[in-house]
């Protein structure tokens, strides 16, 4: 096990004060005790949405035996159910290019890999990489990049652009999500102006010691500024941020109450908490150095998963390649609400005809990369309904806004019918039969369920209008 010494650790942000207390989690983790009764209370508080406080967050985490968990697990499904429906949103992440000036001891495009084959995308190459995943039926990205001089809001904001420019066929970009290193309050506003969704960034470990081991040089070696990332991202003017934590680095159970910290902290100063949480365990890389002790097991992961999604009932939840097919099917019911699809990360690889499965190409090893196709097929085969829904952040249902409209009855009356429109526009202009037959089935079965008359007959309009060429429907 990595022993971690207390180091000093530097904020230079003075305007946001450090708002993680590693004594605080730990007091809470050390002094927390699960009671059936106790456990079962805070998965009835949660059931009726409402959000849980960092001491009954510890008091899932500590729940141990195996009957509690399984009730965890279970109260997750249905919160999910009740809340998200049978929808489950899909992006694709598209990686633009891996210079790091950081040397994050997880990471392959860390600047002392000399393995790694540095690529970032031409202008050109950036639309055909684009074309290609529209040719898909991808609607949704988020642009990846490392943490380099070459890579300033300008560049991000430029890129951004040509993503919303291309448009091949029926195909077009209708958001674009961005994962980048943190930028001052100008870089930010730069970024914004370019019209991306979420800005999301991944704190790593939230616990400071621990993160000093992990980042020793460059930028990123300074805790605070990254800590404090998407509070100047809402200075200037972001109040769609993604939060996350790389699970892995240190102990998931500080982790798990951290993201909830960093959630209230987000909630408490700007009234609108994370769009999104990510949760990646870390996985194989390139000039990978780490030998932590702290690696999650998927008994672990999955537990960790619903106890998030009973923490935080309102937030986004977001599940990725990195982890394999089977466990993604499993884990998706415990309160995930986006996943990739079609996934390559491989820098330039979605125009390539085969892929070149090289980890020097790529930040880390992923392990579902099922074609999107596949990937929809699948979850239409668990009756879900496959969404590409772009409608709140066009119509500005962002930020405090979209709090407001994070109620019971805006799900029925905007994200379902959403997906049911984005889903039909793929079986109609991208789905193989057998795919389309089944995706059909699955619209109708769900339009069936729908108590309000007027919606069904809306929706019904909305996709006969599809059917005669009509694109981008969205309530
Ligand atoms: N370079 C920017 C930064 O570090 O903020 C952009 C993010 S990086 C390209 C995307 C994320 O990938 C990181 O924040 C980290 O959590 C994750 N990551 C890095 N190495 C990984 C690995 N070996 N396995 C899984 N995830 C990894
Ligand atoms: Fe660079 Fe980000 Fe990888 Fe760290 S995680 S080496 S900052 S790309």
């Amino acid at each position: 096990m990595m022993k971690f010494t207390p180091e000093k650790y530097s904020i230079t942000d003075e305007r946001m004060k450090p708002f993680i207390d590693p004594a605080e989690i730990w007091g809470y983790l050390n002094n927390t005790i699960s009671s059936k009764e106790r456990v079962r209370e805070i998965i009835a508080k949660s059931l009726a949405k409402q959000r849980l406080n960092l001491e009954e967050v510890a008091c899932l985490v500590n729940a141990n035996s195996p009957e509690l968990i399984e009730e965890i697990k279970e109260g997750a499904k249905t919160l999910k159910r009740t809340i998200y429906g049978n929808r489950i949103v899909l992006f694709a992440p598209l990686y633009i290019g891996n210079k790091c000036t950081n040397d994050c001891l997880y990471c392959g495009f860390r600047i002392s890999n000399k393995d790694a084959i540095r690529k970032t995308l031409t202008d050109e190459e950036l639309v055909k990489e684009i074309e290609s995943l529209e040719d898909k039926g991808q609607k949704r990205l988020i642009l990846v990049y490392g943490e380099h001089p070459e890579y300033s809001p300008e560049y991000i904001a430029h890129t951004v652009k040509i993503a919303y420019g291309v448009k091949k066929g029926k195909g077009e970009i209708r958001r674009v999500n961005i994962n980048a290193a943190p930028l001052d309050v100008e870089g930010f506003k730069v970024v914004k102006a370019a019209g991306i969704g979420t800005y999301q960034i991944f704190q790593e470990t939230y616990h400071p010691e621990a993160y000093q081991i992990y980042h020793q040089h460059g930028r990123k070696a300074d805790y605070g500024y990254r800590l404090t990332a998407l509070d100047r991202a809402q200075e200037a003017g972001i109040d769609d941020v993604g939060i996350g934590a790389l699970f892995g680095l240190y102990d998931w159970r500080f982790e798990v109450l951290a993201l909830v910290r960093h959630t209230n902290h987000l909630e408490a100063c700007y009234n609108v908490g994370p769009h999104t949480i990510s949760f990646p365990r870390v996985k194989d890389a390139s000039g990978q150095n780490l030998k932590t002790g702290y690696f999650v097991s998927d008994t672990d992961f999955t537990k960790l998963v619903a106890i998030l999604r009973l923490s935080v009932p309102y937030t986004g939840m977001i599940l990725t390649a990195r982890e394999p097919a089977r466990l993604r099917d499993e884990i998706i019911q415990f309160g995930v609400s986006q996943i990739d699809g079609g996934t390559n990360i491989e820098i330039g690889s979605y125009a390539e005809s085969t892929a070149k499965k090289n980890l020097n190409r790529g930040q880390f090893q992923i392990n579902d990369d099922r074609p999107l196709n596949e990937i929809i097929d699948e979850l239409l085969d668990q009756n879900m309904i496959p969404s590409f829904c772009t409608a709140c952040y066009r119509l500005g249902r962002t930020g405090e806004h979209f709090m407001e409209f994070s109620v019971p009855g805006f799900i029925k009356r905007y994200c379902t019918p959403n997906a049911i429109l984005t889903l039909a526009e793929y079986l109609i202009d991208y789905a193989p039969e057998h795919t389309a037959d089944k995706g059909w089935k699955v619209i109708n079965s769900t339009i069936d369920k729908i108590d309000d008359e007027k919606m069904k007959r809306s929706i019904y309009e909305k996709i006969s209008q599809l059917k005669s060429g009509k694109r981008d429907l969205y309530y």
